[in-house]
């Protein structure tokens, strides 16, 4: 459905990524996963479209982003930042809203078909009850479900309900980076609730890697620019690549309870520079 093929992208002329190849299936759950500054906000700003790559091509179903006009690519993938600020004292559902814009032919309103589908996705991010409250007043958590509502108003109604195949990929950056646990569990089971019942195809970058390993099946380690490894979660994070990306030793366990893996760091590696 997306591919990442032989993608590099410099800012000015500071190579950030270098020769990146992976493919997203459809209704994938896919993680992008490396420390800080190794390149995961650049690689999902080239995802959706925001950033062009220096080389290589991202492609959505057989087309080049680039060949895709930005209203049509919008209907297909939406990202959801780290924070949204909104500079007018917006309320939830005006905020749900925002996602109809590119359904709107220039000058045109927002009419009652627009107002169900923003209502629907406010009911299926769990933040209905919220819709007449002011955004700016919400805590991070209920921002990051009404952001993603408004991505789902973007993309239009569930494919299940309209018979058409979902195409929709949400990219979502750093999604639990100032989530308390309990907001982390939250957003974990929208995601995975998106993924079972609209087929959204999801990405999210991420250096949270039991985040990661309780929601994704698929992962990409990042590091400096370059995949270290890309495949099904269970085979990609083990010890040896959790220490080659982050320097240190850690346990990599299936955790019974749980029913994903857990990775517990227990000590960082001397490194070899003096
Ligand atoms: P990550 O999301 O993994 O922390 P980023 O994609 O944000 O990594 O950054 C990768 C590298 O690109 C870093 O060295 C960062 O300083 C640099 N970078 C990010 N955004 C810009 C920008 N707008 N202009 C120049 N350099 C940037």
């Amino acid at each position: 459905m997306l591919q990442v093929a032989n993608v590099s992208f410099a800012y000015d002329k500071r190579l950030v990524l270098s020769d990146v190849s992976f493919d997203l299936a459809p209704g994938g759950l896919l993680g992008i996963l490396g420390p800080n500054g190794s390149g995961k906000t650049t690689l999902l700003r080239l995802l959706g479209g925001l950033l062009r790559p220096s080389a290589g091509q991202v492609v959505l179903d057989g087309r080049d982003l680039g060949s895709i006009t930005k209203a049509g690519l919008a209907k297909r993938m939406a990202m959801v930042p780290q924070e949204t600020y909104v500079a007018f004292d917006y309320s939830v559902l005006e905020v749900a809203m925002m996602g109809r814009y590119p359904h709107l032919r220039t000058f045109e309103v927002e009419g009652p078909e627009d107002i169900e589908v923003a209502r629907a996705a406010l009911a299926e991010t769990g933040t209905a009850n919220l819709e007449q409250r002011s955004f700016m007043t919400l805590s991070g958590g209920e921002k990051q479900r009404v952001v993603i509502a408004s991505a789902l108003a973007q993309f239009g109604r569930r494919a299940a309900d309209t018979g058409r195949r979902p195409v929709e990929v949400l990219l979502l950056d750093e999604p639990t980076a100032s989530l308390d646990l309990g907001y982390q569990l939250d957003i974990a089971s929208t995601i995975r609730r998106l993924n079972n019942d609209r087929s959204t195809a999801i990405v999210i970058s991420t250096h949270d890697l039991n985040f990661a390993a309780s929601v994704c099946d698929q992962v990409v380690l990042l590091r400096q620019g370059c995949v270290l490894a890309a495949g099904p979660i269970h085979e990609i994070l083990r010890p040896d690549t959790v220490k080659d990306l982050y320097n240190v030793d850690a346990v990599v366990e299936q955790h019974a309870t749980a029913g994903h893996l857990t990775i517990v760091p227990l000590a960082r590696r001397a490194t070899d520079t003096p």
